[in-house]
């Protein structure tokens, strides 16, 4: 599969003003910090913070918005930078005086719009875990409504921005990364279908397709996401991959986690409820959540996920088999 090889995984590209939280956000998402120690976090002055993570699904690069240096330089390649990238995240500091990030939020999104059409323009309200709930609604508005006003005056009207409300220090930046992640994947609808398949014919309540390094659900079934369900799905990954860590074999080189084809787990918890982790392949996991008497039929369970595993395998496959159809005959 060359899901492998990453060519087809989606592309985001971090950016912002200095200080606005995007190492933050890569660490805490990526890298598995905990949200007090980006305090600590040393401030570069290095423009291009590159992190391509193999052991993700996800491709992520972070551009600290160009001060100094504009898009007219040369070190600013905009057309390789913004042409090969699905989306186009760009981080605010919510705490801050944001007039100066608003202004440049309208340079980088008309630029990159100018050179790829197809990009989706996201903003991060960040840092809202200070504001008091009245002032986070507050700031959305307007921010929403200052940006849109900008983009309509420079006669940009046919250009969406998407706001997400964010903070590292609760689950709301994995939650605005699962939103903006499922819209660079084509086959969402599918895989959504194929969880809602999963989920009558095997009596579990709601499932969730996880990025299993970053969290990030990449698909879910159609049923309505509740945070707290999102959030113990996570806290079962992180469970699942400290012990992993602990007890697994591991290469080091490779700084790959012992998540393997073998990886599974189950927890009870005390209301009744199971939540059960399988491995879908080397990114990507399936984590369940149903009610412990319907886990009695673990076998039909076990063999449905097995028919799943193989149905998302073929669906990524075949894209990618389309993919390279069109590239060796553009004329037909
Ligand atoms: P960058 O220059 O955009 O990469 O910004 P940094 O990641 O270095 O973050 C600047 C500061 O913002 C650090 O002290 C972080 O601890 C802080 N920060 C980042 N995200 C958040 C957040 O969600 N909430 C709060 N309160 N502080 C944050």
């Amino acid at each position: 599969v060359s899901l492998s090889t990453g060519e087809h995984k989606p592309r985001i590209l971090l950016m912002g003003l200095r200080r606005s939280g995007k190492s933050s956000i890569q660490k805490v998402v990526f890298h598995k910090m905990s949200p007090n120690e980006t305090l600590f976090l040393e401030s570069t002055n290095k423009i291009v913070k590159d992190d391509i993570n193999n052991s993700s699904f996800v491709q992520f690069q972070i551009w600290d918005f160009p001060g100094q240096i504009d898009f007219i330089d040369s070190t600013f390649d905009s057309d390789t930078i913004f042409g090969g990238c699905g989306a186009l995240v760009f981080v605010i500091d919510a705490q801050d005086d944001y007039g100066d990030a608003l202004d440049k939020l309208n340079l980088t999104v008309t630029k990159a719009f100018k050179v790829n059409h197809n990009i989706k323009f996201e903003v991060f309200i960040h840092k809202v875990d200070g504001l008091g709930d009245d002032f986070k609604m507050e700031s959305q508005r307007d921010i929403h409504q200052r940006a849109t006003d900008d983009l309509n005056d420079a006669g940009f009207d046919q250009i969406h921005l998407s706001f997400h409300l964010t903070s590292i220090y609760d689950h709301s930046i994995f939650e605005a990364f699962s939103k903006v992640v499922q819209k660079l994947i084509p086959q969402l609808p599918i895989l959504e279908n194929l969880l809602n398949i999963l989920n009558t014919n095997s009596a579990i309540e709601k499932s969730f397709l996880f990025d299993v390094v970053s969290k990030i659900y990449i698909a879910t079934d159609s049923t309505p996401v509740d945070m707290q369900s999102y959030e113990l799905c996570c806290d079962m990954i992180d469970v699942v991959i400290d012990v992993s860590w602990i007890y697994g074999i591991r290469d080091e080189q490779l700084e790959a986690t012992a998540f393997d084809e073998q990886s599974s787990s189950l927890i009870k918890l005390n209301n009744g409820t199971v939540l059960y982790l399988r491995e879908v392949n080397r990114f990507l996991a399936l984590v369940c959540i149903l009610r412990e008497d319907n886990f009695d039929h673990k076998g039909i369970i076990d063999s449905n996920f097995v028919s799943l595993r193989e149905a998302i395998q073929q669906v990524f496959e075949l894209r990618n088999k389309s993919q390279s159809v069109m590239l060796t005959s553009p004329g037909s």
